[in-house]
């Protein structure tokens, strides 16, 4: 796009070449109209990369490669060279490091923790009810063991008293105590051991449970943290054009940067606020697309005007 245009400008020379020789008044009117001096848009607008605040995790490079981005969806959708990278070109980009973006990152490590204590509650409470499903069920085989003891025990204790109210010597009515007997102790052992795995997976679950008890009194604490400090919703400058340089401030991940650049460039175009939330130059972040970014009819009626494109 730009060498066409340099052509274009030759090639108009060339043609007034005649006419300068004949009214240089004229062709000195001409020139100045074709070259647009003073009229934005008339060639790219140069830019380089200024500060780039070494706290942010993006460098020179990568933050150049954004704004080329940037660049891109202007001149694409609007089929104008309009920016130029120049790396000595006056005007700066800067990315600067203040309270904004350190909050932002406050409060994305608050997100994340938050996140992190909720997939921990999760697994507390998948825990929980795998303990508590088990120890239901363990309890009623307990309670029906005992239910069984107490019947056999109520048994064996008729049979003794009917034994000592006997003369005692029916081997078989002996033989028959000794078993009752040995089933009885045998299932006390039982109901013992039952009883002993029971109480270590109520232990388990009570440990759960404050386990359970410390995760959500810490996510409460967190998420009012984070309300007082964010839940109004902050509104602020990501981004600031001054007329001598574009000033980033504050961004969560490439295609939000790319977004407050491509704003920005249109400021440096001459573009000022227009009404629709999805239009580019619209003053806040709000219904654009953030991940392929559009030029809406709005910001691109304003780049002709301002550009004086037909
Ligand atoms: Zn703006």
């Amino acid at each position: 796009m730009k060498k066409f245009f340099q052509y274009f400008i030759i090639i108009l020379l060339f043609a007034f070449w005649g006419i300068i020789l004949q009214n240089k008044t004229a062709v000195r009117g001409t020139v100045q109209e074709i070259t647009g001096l003073g009229l934005p848009c008339a060639k790219p607008f140069e830019y380089s990369i200024g500060a780039v605040d070494s706290r942010f995790e993006i460098d020179s490079a990568k933050f150049l490669a954004v704004a080329q981005e940037a660049e891109k969806i202007w001149e694409d959708q609007s089929g104008k060279d309009l920016f130029a990278y120049n790396p000595s070109a006056e005007f700066k980009i800067n990315l600067i490091f203040d309270e904004r973006q350190a909050q932002s990152n406050e409060a994305d490590k608050l997100e994340e923790d938050l996140q992190k204590l909720e997939a921990s509650h999760n697994k507390i409470t998948g825990q929980y009810e795998s303990l508590s499903g088990n120890y239901a069920q363990k309890m009623a085989r307990y309670n029906s063991d005992v239910a069984t003891y107490e019947k056999k025990l109520k048994n064996y204790d008729e049979d003794v008293e009917d034994w000592n109210k006997s003369d005692r010597t029916d081997e078989d009515d002996y033989e028959k105590l000794q078993k009752e007997k040995k089933e009885l102790n045998d299932l006390r052992k039982k109901l013992e051991q039952e009883r002993t795995e029971i109480n270590q997976l109520a232990g388990k679950t009570n440990k759960l449970v404050s386990q359970e008890n410390n995760v959500v009194s810490e996510y409460n604490a967190n998420v009012s943290t984070y309300k007082n400090k964010y839940g109004g919703g902050r509104e602020f400058e990501k981004g600031v054009y001054d007329g001598k340089e574009i000033n980033l401030y504050q961004f969560k991940e490439d295609a939000d940067l790319r977004m407050t650049l491509i704003h920005e460039m249109g400021h440096s175009l001459g573009i000022g606020h227009l009404e629709n939330t999805q239009s580019i130059m619209y003053y806040l972040l709000s219904e654009q697309d953030l991940n392929s970014p559009k030029l809406s009819e709005e910001d691109l009626n304003a780049l002709k005007t301002v550009c004086k494109f037909k």
